[in-house]
């Protein structure tokens, strides 16, 4: 909260006027009008503009078993190059058998006693990835993986789940911590059929400016396909961009 206080004071203090910051103001709707900019629609009002720049992140999808809104940030996670240092030596489980989940069991090998990675169908990550991750002592992995539960008290303990074939059977593991990898919800509902987008709805741009597909419209940070997502590669893109619509808004003068 400090941080982002900071952040706020310093954007006033050198924008002085030019800059208005609006709270809890959520964008439902953008219009394109033709040859006239965008109408940008709020709950609390509309906005007149020549450009954009889409920022709004993404929600990374949650499990949805008993244990998982308790034990949320109480070993729960979703970012093994944040928090994995803190699992040093302990014995965690990865959720999803996609390539962040095996890219995610791949950075927590360097620190973690015993890796454990929960796929709930086949693993749809790439073959080469898969046979890296699994050739290491401290890895494990289970196909149709169904979760039940999460265990523990103040902090995660264990997980039970059902392998569904090829017998039906539970089980319980030992879990000091908990990463899930099994997607994101890009915020990107209201540029929907305005910009081109993926298959998983994050906004495509043109990697070197930012641009989306529709001239006037810039997006960055997680809403976008960007590889990584890190505060900082946010931060970067987004600074891209602006200097790309400084000069286009200087051409349009
Ligand atoms: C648990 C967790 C831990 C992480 N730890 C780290 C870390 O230690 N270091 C690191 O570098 N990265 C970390 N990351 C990744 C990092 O948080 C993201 O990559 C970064 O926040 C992306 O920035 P962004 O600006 O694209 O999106 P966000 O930070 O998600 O910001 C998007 C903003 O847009 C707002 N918004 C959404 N929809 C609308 C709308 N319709 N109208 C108006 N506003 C809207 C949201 O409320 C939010 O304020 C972590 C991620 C997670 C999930």
């Amino acid at each position: 909260m400090d941080l982002t206080k900071n952040f706020k004071e310093h954007v006033k203090f050198y924008a002085r006027n030019f800059v208005e910051i609006k709270e809890r103001e959520e964008v439902s709707n953008i219009e394109h009008i033709k040859n006239d900019g965008f109408l940008v629609k709020t709950n609390n009002g509309e906005y007149k503009t020549k450009t954009i720049l889409v920022a709004t992140g993404s929600m990374r999808k949650k499990l949805n078993i008993p244990g998982a809104k308790e034990y949320e940030n109480k070993g729960i996670t979703y970012c093994a190059s944040c928090d994995g240092p803190f699992f040093k030596d302990k014995d965690v489980v990865v959720i999803g058998g996609g390539n962040a989940g095996f890219e995610t069991a791949l950075q927590l090998l360097a620190y973690c006693k015993s890796v454990t990675l929960l796929s709930r169908a086949e693993f749809k990550a790439d073959p080469v990835t898969v046979e890296k991750v699994l050739a290491n002592p401290k890895m494990k992995a289970v196909t149709n993986a169904s979760l039940i539960k999460i265990k523990g008290d103040n902090f995660v303990k264990s997980l039970v789940y059902k392998k569904t074939e090829p017998f039906v059977n539970s089980f319980e593991i030992k879990a000091d911590g908990i990463f899930v990898e099994i997607g994101h919800t890009p915020a990107t509902s209201f540029v929907d059929g305005l910009v081109e987008m993926d298959e998983f709805k994050r906004i495509k741009i043109n990697h070197k400016n930012q641009r989306s597909s529709l001239g006037g419209i810039w997006a960055a940070g997680d809403c976008t396909d960007v590889l990584y997502h890190q505060n900082n590669i946010a931060a970067g893109d987004a600074v891209k961009a602006l200097e790309d619509i400084y000069l286009e808004l200087h051409k349009m003068k």
